[in-house]
C-alpha cells in the first residue's frame, strides 16, 4: 500500500513554531522530553499487564535506548514500552496539544483504578514537538502491545504542516523515533553530550536510559580489540521518591554532597511528602557550615524542581524565600506542567504552596536542631544567622518563629553563650514590660557600657546585639510576643526610671550650665539610669542609634 498523507489537526505551522520558538527556553531539552514518553509507554504497558500479562510477550527487560548514527545523521531513542496502534498515533501525534497519556490516566480513573495508576509525566500533549526544535524530520516507528510485527506503522512529518503514515514491520514491540538531525544540532550526536544531557535531566528516571560504547578491550596476547557494551547513561536513585524509613543516612549523605558540592555532611535532613489537594515530595538539606564564597555570591535561592522524576529547573527560587537560601534540595511533583517554559512555569500557584511548606518544614526543622542539638545548631548560627534575620523583615507571617531561632549575648549571659528572646522574657521581674537591646560591636565592648547600669540596678537584662544587620533587622521585628523591642540607648528606654521631683530643682541651674556648655547636644536632661557614670550620651527616641552614628561617621557621612 502507497504512503498516504494526512492533514495534522490543528493550525500547526503556527504551533509549531510556537512549541520550538518560544514554549522551551531550551532546545537540549528535546531529550528529555523523548526519554519521558518512552518512560510513560514503559509504565503504561507495566500498568496493562497487571489485568493482563499475556500483553508482555516475556519482553520486560525495561529500557530506553539512545542510538547515535554519525553516517546517517540520526539520533534514534528507542523504548520497549506500550507503543501505538496505528489510530492511536493519528490521535497522539497527529493532532498537536493532544495527550495520550493524560487520556491513560482518564481511563484507568473511570475503571476506579486511580490507586495503583503508575505514575506518567506527560499530560499537555506539546513535548513530542519538541524534537523538531533540532530536527528537519522525524519517523516514528511504532508497535502496540499485544499486536503483530507486521502491524507496525511508520509515522514521519517535517514538522511543517502534514505527516505521512505507512505500515511497517517492527519486530519488538515499542517505539523507535528516529530524529534527523538538523545541521546545526549534529552535535547531539556527540555520545559524551547525550551522557552529559542524560545525566542532567533525567538521572533520576526509574527506567535505565542505555546506549551501546565502543571499548578497547585486551584480547588474547597482545593485541587490543574493539568491544560494544550497552551502557546505562542514568544512576536511577531518585531517593526523595522513597520514604524516609527506607533510606540510609549513607544515602542522604552521598545525595547532598553531590548537590551541593560539599565535602561535608548536612547537618540536617528534611525528608516529607505533601499529600492532600496539591501533592508533592521535598528533601531538602541544612548544610552543617558556610560554603566558601557564600558572601560573595548573588544572593539566589532555590530548590531543583522534578516533575516525576524529569529536571525541570535546577534553581527554582519561587519554593524557597531568599532569607533560607542556605537551604539546598529538590522538590518532585507529579502536578506540574513538564514542558513548559520558565516564565509560565513561574505563574503556577502550586509553587506558592510547596513555598509554604517548605519554609514551615524548614523552620520547624531549625527549631528542633536548636532544641535538640544545640551544638550543630551554634555552628549553624554561626554561619547563617545573619542570613535569617533577613526573614524578620520579609517574611511577615513567620517573623515569631524566626524570631525564636536567634541568639543573643547579653548583659547577663557568660561572654560566648547566647540566650533568646523566650528566655529574656521568661526572666523578665513583673515590672518590666519590654525587651530592652544595645548594639554594638562586640559584647565585649557592650558589657562595659554606662547604659546598662540602670538596667543592672533594676535586674533587668540587656541583649548585646553585635550582628551588622541587627541594626535594620530588629527594628523591624519592632516587638516579640506583645513586648516591644527598645534599645536600651534611646532617650525614653525602659532602663529610665522617674527623676524625684526635688533633684529636679537642685540640679535646674547645672543643666542649664551644661547646655550652654554644649551646644552639640540637643538637649541636656537629668536621670537616674545611671549608678555608676556621672553622665552618658542618648540618642533620641527617633533619631539614630549611637551605633548607627558610628557607622555613618566611619563612612565619611
Ligand atoms: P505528553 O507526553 O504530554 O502526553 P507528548 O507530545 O510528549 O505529550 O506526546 C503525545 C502523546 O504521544 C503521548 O501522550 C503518548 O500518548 C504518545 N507518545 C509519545 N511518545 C510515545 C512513545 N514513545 N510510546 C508510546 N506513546 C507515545
Ligand atoms: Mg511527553
Amino acid at each position: 500500500m502507497p504512503a498516504e498523507t494526512l492533514e495534522f489537526k490543528a493550525e500547526l505551522k503556527q504551533l509549531l513554531h510556537l512549541i520550538t520558538h518560544s514554549l522551551y527556553s531550551d532546545r537540549e531539552i528535546f531529550l528529555r522530553e523523548l526519554i519521558s514518553n518512552a518512560s510513560d509507554a514503559i509504565n503504561k504497558v507495566r500498568f496493562d499487564a497487571l489485568a493482563n500479562a499475556d500483553k508482555l510477550e516475556g519482553n520486560t527487560d525495561w529500557k530506553i535506548k539512545l542510538a547515535p548514527d554519525a553516517a546517517a545523521g540520526t539520533l534514534t531513542i528507542s523504548d520497549n514500552g506500550i507503543g501505538m496502534s496505528r489510530e492511536e498515533v493519528i490521535a497522539n501525534l497527529g493532532t498537536v496539544a493532544q495527550s495520550g497519556t493524560k487520556a491513560f490516566l482518564e481511563a484507568a480513573k473511570r475503571a476506579g483504578k486511580t490507586g495503583e495508576a503508575p505514575g506518567l509525566i506527560g499530560q499537555f500533549g506539546v513535548g513530542f514537538y519538541s524534537a523538531f526544535m533540532v530536527a528537519d524530520k522525524v519517523t516514528v516507528v511504532t508497535r502496540g502491545a499485544g499486536s503483530r510485527a507486521a502491524d507496525a506503522t511508520k509515522w514521519e512529518s517535517d514538522g511543517q504542516g502534514s505527516y505521512t503514515l505507512e505500515a511497517a514491520e517492527k519486530p519488538a514491540r515499542g517505539t523507535d523515533v528516529v530524529l534527523h538531525l538538523k545541521e546545526d544540532a549534529k552535535d547531539f550526536l556527540d555520545p559524551w553530550r547525550l551522557r552529559q544531557l542524560v545525566r542532567k535531566f533525567s538521572d533520576f528516571l526509574e527506567h535505565p536510559v542505555v546506549m551501546d560504547v565502543e571499548k578497547e578491550v585486551k584480547g588474547e596476547g597482545e593485541e587490543t580489540k574493539k568491544e560494544v557494551t550497552e551502557e546505562t547513561l542514568n544512576s536511577r536513585k531518585a531517593i526523595w521518591l522513597r520514604n524516609k524509613s527506607e533510606v540510609k543516612p549513607e544515602e542522604y549523605e552521598e545525595f547532598y554532597k553531590s548537590l551541593a558540592h560539599d565535602t561535608e555532611a548536612p547537618a540536617d535532613v528534611i525528608h516529607y511528602a505533601a499529600e492532600g489537594k496539591t501533592e508533592f515530595r521535598v528533601l531538602a538539606f541544612v548544610p552543617a557550615h558556610k560554603p566558601f564564597g557564600f558572601d560573595y555570591e548573588e544572593p539566589v535561592a532555590g530548590l531543583r524542581l522534578y516533575v516525576q522524576r524529569v529536571l525541570i529547573m535546577d534553581r527554582c527560587e519561587q519554593v524557597l524565600p531568599t532569607y533560607l537560601r542556605f537551604v539546598k534540595g529538590v522538590v518532585d511533583s507529579a502536578d506540574l506542567p513538564l514542558n513548559v517554559s520558565r516564565e509560565i512555569l513561574q505563574q503556577n500557584p502550586l509553587l506558592d504552596a510547596i513555598q509554604k511548606s517548605v519554609v514551615k518544614n524548614v523552620l520547624e526543622a531549625l527549631a528542633g536542631m536548636k532544641n535538640v542539638e544545640y551544638d550543630k545548631y551554634l555552628k549553624f548560627y554561626a554561619g547563617f544567622g545573619t542570613v535569617l534575620k533577613e526573614g524578620l523583615g520579609r517574611d511577615y507571617a513567620n517573623r515569631e518563629k524566626i524570631a525564636d531561632l536567634l541568639l543573643f549575648e547579653s548583659a547577663c549571659t557568660e561572654p560566648g553563650k547566647f540566650t533568646t528572646f523566650a528566655e529574656y522574657v521568661e526572666k523578665m521581674p513583673t515590672d518590666q514590660t519590654e525587651i530592652a537591646y544595645l548594639i554594638g560591636e562586640s559584647a565585649e565592648q557592650l558589657r562595659h557600657s554606662p547604659y546598662l547600669e540602670a538596667f543592672r540596678a533594676k535586674g533587668r537584662d540587656v541583649l548585646l546585639l553585635t550582628d551588622p544587620i541587627d541594626e535594620f533587622s530588629i527594628p523591624q521585628l519592632g516587638e516579640y510576643k506583645g513586648k516591644k523591642l527598645v534599645a536600651a540607648d534611646r532617650g525614653e528606654a525602659a532602663g529610665a526610671g522617674e527623676v524625684p521631683a526635688g533633684d529636679k530643682e537642685k540640679f535646674a541651674a547645672l543643666v542649664a550650665a551644661l547646655k550652654t556648655k554644649l551646644p552639640e547636644v540637643s538637649d541636656v536632661r537629668l536621670t537616674n539610669r545611671l549608678t555608676e557614670s556621672a553622665a552618658c550620651l542618648v540618642a533620641g527616641a527617633s533619631g539614630l542609634s549611637a551605633h548607627m552614628e558610628r557607622l555613618m561617621e566611619r563612612m565619611g557621612r
